[in-house]
């Protein structure tokens, strides 16, 4: 392999991430991985942007000639408001994960839902339709994900969450005259996991380090359906882990940042992702942290 530090040039491709904090993110170590597998000259570099300056620094990434960046934390939704245009996703989702720099124009799009939607179909090799889906939780993730469950014709959709205002809200955002979302609290649960083929928890009960916490007690969870959850880290929730003691098929989020890291290098790049590739640098990155 050529050493890239070395081979900068006019063709390099400038890539980024936006965030607040940034020193932690694994998308410089997987986008730069699959740069180099793909034989791309190019650099994707942590961007430390406070709230205050994204403006200014994402004037910045076009006077600068990047191509594009991805928006994390806590810069997602405020990115709208930045862009010249903005893909379906984005407007769908109410947020911004990725951005294209083209012709001096800058374009919104959300990776996030449709990600986690083929590494769940990738992971289970088999397709969704057809399938009876419930949500745990309604924040920026769950928006996501249903906005590209529901391009995959699902029989139904049911999104639960704690402050059930916000379930019926993002229901009624997101029903349209042949599906409509269902919407509900977690003491209507049981009803409805009784005719769940696929479980998904969107919350952040579990995350690290509140590992030793569920969304849903072990007893709750119908034995046999498929159960995922959006946490990779642990790569194993507490949840995914009483799921499989239930007969259960568990899918991690590990797939879910992989593939929204995918489709974005797919729009910057024009080609396809190296994603093995990609998710083996995730992983060695995650290991790399916990030594
Ligand atoms: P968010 O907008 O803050 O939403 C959090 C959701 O969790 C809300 O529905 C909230 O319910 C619920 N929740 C939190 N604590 C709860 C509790 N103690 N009891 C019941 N419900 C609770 O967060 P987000 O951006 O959607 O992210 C959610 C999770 O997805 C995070 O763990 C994140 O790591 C994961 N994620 C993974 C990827 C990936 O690439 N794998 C990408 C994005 C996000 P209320 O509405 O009632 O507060």
């Amino acid at each position: 392999m050529t050493d890239r530090k070395n081979d900068l040039s006019h063709h390099t491709l400038l890539l980024g991430v936006m965030g607040d904090p940034i020193g932690h993110s694994k998308s410089p170590a997987m986008h730069n991985i699959a740069l180099e597998a793909s034989g791309i000259p190019g650099m994707y570099v942590p961007l430390h942007v406070k709230p205050e300056q994204l403006a200014e620094a994402v004037a910045g990434t076009k006077a600068l000639g990047f191509s594009g960046f991805n928006v994390t934390i806590p810069h997602k939704v405020e990115m709208l408001k930045l862009m010249d245009e903005l893909d379906e996703s984005a407007v769908c989702c109410g947020a911004v994960n990725t951005v294209v720099i083209q012709d001096g124009k800058l374009k919104g799009y959300n990776t996030d839902g449709i990600g986690y939607v083929r590494s769940l179909k990738e992971e289970l090799n088999s397709e969704l339709s057809g399938k009876h889906i419930t949500i745990l939780g309604a924040g920026g993730a769950a928006r996501g994900v249903v906005y590209a469950l529901l391009r995959e014709q699902p029989a139904s959709v049911t999104v639960i969450n704690r402050t059930v205002d916000k379930a019926e809200q993002l229901a009624t955002e997101f029903s349209h005259d042949t599906l409509q979302v269902q919407s509900g609290s977690y003491d209507t649960l049981d009803k409805v996991l009784a005719q769940t083929d696929i479980l998904i928890n969107t919350t952040s009960i579990g995350m690290s380090p509140n590992s030793d916490e569920t969304p849903l007690e072990q007893s709750r969870i119908p034995e046999g359906i498929i159960v995922s959850d959006l946490i990779y880290n642990p790569l194993e929730t507490r949840f995914l882990r009483e799921a499989k003691s239930r007969g259960c098929t568990v899918v991690g989020g590990l797939g879910m940042f992989v593939y929204q890291g995918a489709y974005a290098y797919e729009y910057w790049t024009g080609q396809p992702a190296p994603v093995s590739v990609m998710r083996s640098a995730l992983l060695e990155a995650m290991n790399h942290q916990k030594e």
